[in-house]
């Protein structure tokens, strides 16, 4: 089937009351892992490239792989999205390389600006059939070349935000922020602003960023063959759950896949110090990968959630839907 419309899928998830998780890709590994756990799982997915993967990549390459993803898994339903788009010039290049959502990251504008710099994005996305995904309050850690203090998303101006902008998600502040080292003591979120944001804009989609678990056994693992993190620290399952209860409806995931990607490829060359060929620890990695994606998915409650007769509506007809309002 053709890419699908964030909205689409995320309408699915607003019903049924689960969360679908998006994960990053930079390469033909990490690609290949994650489609195969969406495939294993009958789960609708979300792939996303962050401004720094399409560098990475060179656009193209990317470009490439997720029509390769699209022809080779028909069955599952792909969403693929821009992760922390900072222009409307990035959302126009991705939407020409056929992306079907965006966000845009005005979070550390003004909240005017940030109104104005959305809006224009939605303006251009919409008639496009493309989804976009918003901003509000700002995340801690470091995404990518963005580094910046965190500041709680403040729900009294969810509905003016959501109003003006006509987003169809958006990612707030609770206490999560990017990268490994999420907490210096107990992980803590504030599941009661999920709650309140989605109270209020029941129609368009919370999305929690910075929500990688980082589990012991794989800083163990990392450790044990060389590595050095022992003060990595996550979002316990637990915790996310709670936040799919209070109304996420999509988790953002990186840092796992990321860690799972060097524990494993650290073993393998550890354990195997005669292996020369990356096919060997590449194509451990990549099982890893989807074994750690389809765990996430079931404990989202995104598994076995695509209806048999499931038909993807259009980007045209999506369009038609947003002009209709
Ligand atoms: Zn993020």
């Amino acid at each position: 089937m053709p890419l699908v419309t964030l909205r689409q899928v995320l309408d699915e998830a607003q019903k049924r009351e689960f969360a679908v998780g998006a994960f990053n890709f930079n390469n033909m590994e990490q690609l290949q892992g994650v489609m195969q756990a969406f495939k294993n799982t009958r789960c609708f997915g979300i792939i996303q490239a962050s401004r720094g993967a399409l560098k990475y990549t060179n656009h193209d390459f990317l470009h490439h792989l997720a029509l390769a993803a699209v022809e080779l898994f028909p069955d599952v339903p792909i969403v693929l999205h821009l992760d922390h788009g900072d222009s409307l010039d990035t959302v126009k290049k991705v939407i020409s390389l056929g992306f079907t959502s965006v966000m845009i990251d005005g979070s550390r504008l003004s909240f005017e600006e940030n109104v104005a710099l959305t809006r224009s994005v939605v303006d251009f996305a919409h008639p496009r059939g493309v989804s976009v995904e918003g901003e509000l309050g700002v995340l801690g850690g470091i995404e990518e070349d963005v580094e910046g203090k965190s500041a709680f998303t403040d729900p009294d101006q969810v509905e003016e935000f959501v109003a003006k902008t006509g987003v169809d998600a958006l990612a707030v502040a609770v206490g999560t922020s990017h990268g490994a080292y999420k907490f210096s003591a107990e992980p803590r979120i504030r599941q009661d602003l999920i709650q309140e944001t989605h109270r209020r804009v029941p129609d368009c989609a919370v999305v929690l960023h910075g929500a990688s678990s980082v589990p012991s056994s794989l800083i163990e693992e990392i450790d044990r063959y060389g590595g050095s993190m022992s003060k990595a620290k996550g979002v316990p399952i637990k915790m996310l759950q709670e936040a799919i209860k209070r109304g996420i409806r999509k988790i953002n995931v990186d840092t796992d896949v990321r860690l799972a990607v060097t524990a494993t490829i650290r073993r393998v060359l550890n354990e195997r110090p005669d292996v020369f060929d990356p096919r060997e620890y590449l194509g451990e990695a990549r099982k890893r990968i989807t074994s750690i994606v389809e765990e996430k998915t079931r404990a989202f409650g995104g598994a076995n959630r695509v209806p048999e007769d499931f038909q993807p509506i259009s980007l045209k007809d999506q369009a038609a839907r947003y002009s209709r309002g």
